[in-house]
């Protein structure tokens, strides 16, 4: 038996991570102080990127982003249906459209094939960029994407969200860590509490290219800079000049703080993820009711959420909740939310994911998950589908 319900991903707070946050609130910055440039720093060596920068949470992120890669009114970004709003509402904030484009059955990533197929059917120039999500932890192969990419003069944004840690195998053997820069223009993360690393709210945009990241920097701060060699004046050395329409996607120091905190983790609590996963793919081995996540040798996996596939998906819900397993559904596609169909979209359109969202469900998946719960979790769900 358990003692408390269990949520499909719970954040892990030590007391190391309280001292540190604590340490900063003494400290004399509480926002933009060191411990931004120091959780920027060691973010961008975990991921193998040249830079990052941290913002107040990944939206901001993706909207930065899609303002330092030029996305216009007009501008036509292919995006995955399976993901959460954010990967498709930041190219609405600078007015582009949204172009959905269906997911691979296996993998459940946006399907390269149906990207490919899309942008034959008109004219180069058509589309500007691809905004690919390493759904649920599993790396998109951004080797194909950029390829495809550059036939066709796009730019990539990558949502990484859930996948800090992860990687893929490249055409050389080469292991490519998710958010690296090497393939994709930008990649954007969120340090939400169900995610890998949790600041509260928070975010981190990477990228190899110098002048995107001075962009994402320049409108994170209102787009005020006070870098004498761009100003179009110098009255002293109080002044600044606000050069373009900006926001303030900041994050506080304190958070950064946590961050670097919580960063320290990030390889052992992926290790742990990988076990938790490993558990449940055993247990549901050779059940015939249940498909378990795809695996391939070239991809590692970084389990944001464990999915399965059941006939009877709201019946398992429901007896999970009755029986204390608050297990969730990732995601209702987003060409069928009310906002997005009033652009066109309906039911019918894309089969892979409306298909993968009639039977998916997301079980318990968080570094701090019990063998005990776990278990429980596995019975519960052997119980209902048996
Ligand atoms: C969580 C998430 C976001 C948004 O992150 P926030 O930090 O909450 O803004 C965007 N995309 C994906 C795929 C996510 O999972």
């Amino acid at each position: 038996m358990i003692t408390k319900p269990i949520p499909y991903g719970h954040q892990h707070i030590t007391d190391e991570d309280i001292q540190a946050v604590v340490e900063t609130l003494k400290s004399d910055y509480l926002t933009q102080g060191p411990k931004i440039a120091e959780f920027e720093h060691a973010f961008a060596d975990y991921v193998g990127a040249k830079y990052a920068v941290a913002v107040n949470n990944a939206t901001a992120g993706l909207h930065l982003g899609a303002i330092a890669l030029g996305v216009k009114p007009g501008s036509k970004v292919i995006v995955t249906p399976l993901t959460f709003a954010s990967s498709a509402n930041c190219v609405r904030f600078c007015g582009g459209d949204v172009v959905f484009c269906d997911i691979d059955k296996d993998t459940y990533l946006l399907d390269i094939d149906k990207v490919e197929t899309l942008l034959r059917k008109t004219p180069k120039g058509t589309y500007q960029g691809i905004i690919p999500v390493d759904f649920a932890g599993y790396p998109v192969d951004l080797e194909k994407f950029r390829r495809l990419a550059d036939e066709y003069g796009l730019w990539i944004m990558e949502d990484a969200c859930h996948a800090p840690g992860g990687y893929f195998v490249d055409s050389n053997g080469e292991k490519q860590l998710c958010g690296n820069g090497q393939f994709a223009n930008v990649s954007v993360f969120s340090f939400h509490p169900v995610k890998h690393i949790a600041t509260g709210e928070g975010g981190m945009v990477t990228t190899n290219d110098k002048s995107l990241f001075e962009k994402v920097s320049f409108y994170r701060t209102h787009g005020i800079t006070k870098d004498s060699a761009l100003l179009h004046k110098n009255d002293g050395g109080w002044y600044y000049e606000m050069q373009d329409l900006g926001y303030n996607y900041r994050l506080t120091d304190f958070q950064a703080a946590l961050g670097v905190s919580q960063l320290k983790r990030a390889s052992s609590n992926l290790a742990k993820r990988q076990e938790i996963a490993r558990r449940y793919n055993a247990a549901f081995a050779e059940i015939d009711g249940i498909r378990t996540p795809f695996l391939s040798p070239s991809a590692y996996h970084a389990y944001h959420l464990y999915v399965i596939q059941v006939a009877d998906r709201a019946g398992l819900y429901n007896y999970l909740r009755e029986h204390q397993i608050y297990a969730q559904v990732h995601y209702v596609p987003l060409h069928l939310m009310p906002y997005y169909s009033a652009f066109g979209y309906r039911k019918g359109d894309f089969p892979v994911v409306e298909e993968y969202y009639d039977h998916c469900l997301s079980l318990p998946m968080f570094p701090t998950l019990s063998e005990e719960e776990q278990q429980y979790v596995i019975d519960t769900v052997l119980e209902f589908v048996s």
